[in-house]
């Protein structure tokens, strides 16, 4: 207990684009990210550029993952992902590997680890993307994943798919 003081919480939050002008769209999400009620953003990484993942021909994405302090519960966050993604004009039926304008991940939610018929945290697949771990690595080096251990202990692939850092 802590005398009924709450504390926030850090997320992570992981940021994908791979439609009208993917740079602009990572940039306007970490603005619309800055606004969010009850929280801080208080770290951006790199924006990077990587190969698309999985079967679909598409462009290359931006990627980029936001530190966050908040003190909004899980689900309340991934709603407000879920608005700000609407707000950039993405429509929720897409294909599930395919072209996206904006994609919001919650990647880790402080020691929390959920999951439920609308979230699963930490986000499954994060130790296996290298568009995720080099930017959530550049900003949380030590991170403590719930359920995987530490970052710095995870191994990634630098090449596969093929990435690069571009800012
Ligand atoms: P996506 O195609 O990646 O945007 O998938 C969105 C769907 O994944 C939504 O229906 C969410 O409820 C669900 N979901 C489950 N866990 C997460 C998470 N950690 N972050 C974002 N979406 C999630």
């Amino acid at each position: 207990m802590n005398g009924g003081r709450q504390v926030p919480v850090s997320a992570y939050i992981g940021l994908g684009s791979n439609l009208d002008d993917p740079i602009r769209q990572i940039d306007d999400a970490f603005k619309l990210l800055d606004t969010l009620p009850k929280s801080d953003l208080v770290a951006r990484s790199s924006m990077y550029r990587s190969a698309p993942y999985g079967p679909v021909e598409q462009p290359d994405f931006i990627n980029a993952v936001a530190g966050m302090r908040t003190m909004l519960p899980a689900v309340s966050l991934l709603e407000l992902l879920q608005a700000i993604e609407r707000t950039q004009g993405r429509a929720r039926e897409h294909e599930r590997w395919g072209p996206r304008v904006i994609d919001l991940d919650l990647l880790v939610f402080g020691n929390q680890e959920i999951t439920d018929t609308v979230l699963t945290v930490p986000h499954p697949g994060i130790a296996e993307r290298n568009f995720v771990l080099l930017p959530l690595r550049e900003i949380a080096p030590n991170l403590l994943i719930p359920g995987l251990g530490s970052l710095s202990d995870i191994v990634v692939d630098v090449d596969e798919p093929r990435i690069e850092r571009i800012s």
